[in-house]
This record gives C-alpha cells, sequence and structure tokens, in this order.
C-alpha cells in the first residue's frame, strides 16, 4: 500500500471525534444541579439507585445543560418539503414523542431548539444520536428522504430530512 492508499484508508477509517463536552470525565459520581441527571460509573443516567451515592456526590452541571447554555448544537435537523407545511402538527408530535424516548434512555440527548426558517423547520440537539433517530423516525413515520452528514474534525451531526408532496 503506498502512502496515498494509505491516506485514504485513514480517512476512510477514522473514528469519529469525540464530544468536546463530554472531557474531561468527572471523577466519582455527581449529580447536575440544572436537570438532575446523575453521573456514575463513566455515564450520565436518570437512575438514581442509592441515595448515599447521590448523597456524596459532586454537583456538576452535565454536558447537555453545559451545551443548552453555551448554545452549541451537536446535531440539526432540517426538514422541508410541502409534505411538512400540510402535516406541521402531526410532524411536531412525532418530533417531541421521539426526543421523549430517546432522552429517557439517553440523558444527554435533548432537544434545544426547534425553530420555523421561512418554509423549513430546524431541529437543534444537545447530541447526535437524537438527530439521527428523529430522522429515522422521519423516514418510518412518513417516508420521504433523510441525508446524513458527519463532521469532518468536529463532533455533530447535519440531517436533512425532505417529503415534496
Ligand atoms: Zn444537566
Amino acid at each position: 500500500m503506498d502512502k496515498y492508499q494509505q491516506s485514504q484508508k485513514n480517512k476512510l477509517f477514522k473514528t469519529p471525534p469525540h464530544d468536546p463536552y463530554c472531557l474531561p470525565r468527572v471523577e466519582g459520581s455527581a449529580v447536575c444541579p440544572q436537570c438532575d441527571a446523575v453521573y456514575q460509573a463513566g455515564n450520565w443516567t436518570w437512575n438514581r439507585p442509592e441515595n448515599a451515592v447521590v448523597h456524596d456526590a459532586q454537583t456538576v452541571t452535565c454536558p447537555a445543560c453545559r451545551r443548552i447554555a453555551d448554545n452549541m448544537l451537536a446535531g440539526t435537523l432540517m426538514l422541508s418539503g410541502g409534505f411538512l407545511q400540510k402535516h406541521h402538527d402531526e410532524i411536531i408530535h412525532l418530533i417531541e414523542n421521539t426526543e421523549k424516548t430517546e432522552m429517557a434512555e439517553h440523558a444527554l440527548e435533548r432537544i434545544m431548539r426547534v425553530t420555523e426558517v421561512a418554509d423549513d423547520l430546524m431541529v437543534t440537539t444537545t447530541g447526535i444520536h437524537l438527530a439521527n433517530r428523529l430522522a429515522h423516525a422521519l423516514e418510518g413515520a412518513f417516508k420521504g428522504k433523510a441525508q446524513y452528514r458527519y463532521g469532518d474534525s468536529q463532533y455533530g451531526v447535519n440531517v436533512t430530512w425532505a417529503r415534496n408532496e
């Protein structure tokens, strides 16, 4: 394999960049003062298994609350097409329900904002998984076409979903 092939291979298999908001890791356990998420064994969750653990926990603002405070989104989902205008409320409903399900499983995956941009709808998220899951849910429920573009050097994803009629 020559140098060119090697560099192409590296590009292809490059591991996705880490979320800078998840570093540095917290030592021990912690509780977020804003959303009550609990940090334990390397993960932020909603579980509070033992009161004693939480009692000794430090107070650390979780990565999702920090992203919201800094307005630093990780995922963007742009919805467009004529179908969106006709089925606006159903689509919003699906987005809200999908967020609820995802957030119950993954405490750091949240919607930051849902904004109308001309005829389109922009949804920003604190995690890349939620943006992906929303697009999959839209395709599952309403068909249409989703496209995913991951950040090259930055942690993040841009997703578009469109359906014309
Ligand atoms: Zn929090």
